[in-house]
């Protein structure tokens, strides 16, 4: 351990510990704009500077550890006087148009600039506008709101090990972009978003789908569906100041209709689909012995990490579509035909956590209804700004049921929002599928939580099944390498069913979710879908009594020709070619 005072404070850490987090015992919050506690600091924006007395000249407190007798000071002049001079310089370089900023009244910068009392920025200011990347589909790079803190390109490679990302040029022409500045859609980018919610500032969002909405909301020909996927109702809430792991269910329901949605029914009553469709498909492939390990297929960042950079595993791929989708083919075919409701009329929309479904509802394939089967996804913030725009506040909101025919669930439904939820959700069942009886003991608690890669082995009537889950980029990586290594060597693998989620932590911790994201959060919001399924009757994607009559009156039974048409997808190999992402 170590001793010293910060700002006159005795404090006492163990050793390594940075002046940074050694301030927090002394209840010091020391500001910086490039730092967030999920990442390794880099120490690029200097905003953290302190004095220790004895060394010449100031330290940055990310990257100094603090040593025995330190005596560190946070706000001398000296201190003062520098910090303010950063930032002043940073934003004599920035687009600071704040009231048009999508970061507005959420923004690092913006908060520091107030908090420092900057009103006059001394530094000439920069004139010239780059050109703003719109090139993907998910997302926006406006690189003059830019502050070159890093955190996206870290992010992008140590979490997620896609390397979308770089620095280019040098000096006063240094900007952040992609290889040979092609823009994300031509890059190898997954669509996860996780370089979004790490952006301190307005420089990265969410291709927004909002106006469309409200059109689609204000056209009387139109009849507009909406679903909400699991992880949103427990993250909604913080949209209007509630506490990370509130879980809003019945009031997001309600806010949804008084936004004007003619129908608001639920995702998690296609997450009980998919498992129904996953988990016959795991209990053929275990029964033929034939593309094992089975590979779930619900994350859209997933699919395309898959597709870029492990495309030689397709064959392993769980062919059902994720649940957004198979809800979207089911909006347009089963929905109106029970409904009697022209289909061309039907808007469908989705609520979701994530940047990654606006690039799969657009993928060609997902058309199966005759239409595009998903029109428009918003992320979780950008219902929130629908909500408060329309001047509903989702705390006041009462308890609402979803809609029937496409809104009942079961608890297996809802954990599809946390890492191992899909895994868990699917063991139950696949128990019940090759045993005929009901696996007892539901919690399958060595899937759960937010640790690196999880294994679990579940016992079917004798038969081993060995489970993996893994939960951000690097992980998926790192399995598939191991699962690619055994099968080179052995002609098999050790797994016989994998999860992989895009983002850390499962679509909890997507890039659709509230801005300020960390770990901390994403463990409560999952810890809230936990509750919501031990709270409910049926735990079971197969007691889900609307999707038992989907196959009674129309899908006819799980994996028939007309499930495989309307839920099942196929995978494209996808190559970087000087440069550019070659689709095949
Ligand atoms: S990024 Fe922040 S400081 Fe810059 S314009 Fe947006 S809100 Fe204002
Ligand atoms: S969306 Fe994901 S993959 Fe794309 S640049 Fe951002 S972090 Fe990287
Ligand atoms: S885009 Fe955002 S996260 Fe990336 S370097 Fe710029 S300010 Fe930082």
């Amino acid at each position: 351990m170590i001793k010293a005072t910060i700002n006159n404070v005795k404090i006492e850490v163990p050793e390594g510990t940075s002046i940074l987090w050694a301030a927090k015992k002394a209840n010091v919050n020391i500001p910086t704009l490039c730092f967030h506690p999920d990442l390794k600091p880099g120490g690029q924006c200097g905003v953290c500077v302190v004095e220790i007395e004895g060394i010449p000249g100031l330290k940055r407190a990310c990257m100094t550890p603090i040593g025995e007798g330190f005596r560190v000071y946070t706000h001398t002049q000296k201190v003062m006087s520098a910090r303010k001079e950063i930032v002043e310089m940073i934003l004599a370089n920035h687009d600071s148009d704040c009231l048009t900023c999508i970061k507005n009244n959420n923004c690092e910068l913006q908060t520091l600039a107030a908090t420092l009392g900057i009103k006059i920025v001394e530094y000439a200011k920069l004139e010239e506008k780059l050109p703003i990347d719109h090139s993907s589909i998910s997302i926006v790079r406006d690189p003059n709101k830019c502050i070159l803190c890093g955190r996206c390109i870290q992010v992008c490679s140590d979490v997620q090990s896609v390397n979308a990302l770089a620095v280019n040029h040098r000096g006063a022409d240094t900007v952040i972009g992609t290889a040979f500045s092609a823009g994300l859609g031509n890059s190898v980018c997954i669509n996860c978003g996780q370089c979004v919610v790490h952006c301190p500032v307005g420089a990265l969002y969410e291709n927004s789908s909002v106006e469309a909405v409200w059109e689609a909301l204000h056209d009387p020909d139109k009849f507009v569906v909406v679903q909400e996927a699991p992880a949103v109702r427990a993250m909604l809430g913080e949209e209007f100041g509630m506490p990370p792991g509130s879980l809003v269910t019945g009031k997001m329901y309600a806010a949804l209709r008084r936004l004007g949605f003619d129908a608001v029914m639920d995702t998690n009553f296609s997450a009980d689909l998919t498992i129904i469709e996953e988990g016959t498909e795991l209990v053929s492939r275990l029964k033929s012995g034939k593309n094992l390990p089975l590979i779930t297929s619900c994350s859209p960042g997933w699919i395309k990490f898959m597709e870029t950079f492990f495309h030689d595993m397709i064959p392993h791929m769980s062919t059902a579509k994720s649940p957004q989708q198979m809800f979207g083919a089911l909006a347009k075919t089963y929905y109106a035909q029970v409904k009697n409701i022209d289909p061309a009329k039907i808007v469908s929309v989705s609520v979701m956590p994530c940047t990654a479904k606006k690039f799969e509802c657009q993928r060609p394939e997902m058309k199966a209804s005759g239409y595009q089967d998903v029109d428009y996804v918003l992320t979780t913030r950008e219902i929130g700004r629908m909500i408060r725009e329309a001047g509903i506040d989702l705390k006041e909101m009462p308890e609402e049921l979803a809609d029937d025919i496409m809104g009942e669930y079961t608890g297996a439904g809802t954990i599809f929002g946390a890492t191992g939820g899909v895994m868990e959700a699917a063991i139950r069942s696949a128990y019940f599928l090759v045993t005929g009886r009901e696996l007892e003991n539901l919690d399958i608690k060595p899937v759960r939580g937010l640790k690196g890669i999880k294994e679990a082995e579940i016992d079917i009537d004798g038969t081993k099944v060995k489970v993996a889950v893994a939960h951000s980029g690097a992980q998926a990586r790192e399995l598939l390498e191991k699962v690619q290594n055994q099968m080179a060597t052995d002609g098999k693998c050790e797994y016989q069913f994998i999860e992989v989620m895009a983002c850390p932590g499962g679509c909890v911790g997507g890039g659709g979710q509230s801005w300020g994201s960390n770990m901390a959060k994403r463990a409560r919001r999952g810890e809230a879908l936990y509750a919501e399924d031990k709270s409910m009757a049926h735990r079971r994607s197969h007691e889900n009594r609307s999707v038992q009559a989907v196959y009674e009156k129309f899908l006819e039974k799980p994996n028939s020709k007309k499930a495989h048409e309307l839920l099942h997808t196929h995978y494209m190999k996808r190559s970087l070619v000087d440069g550019k992402v070659i689709n095949e």
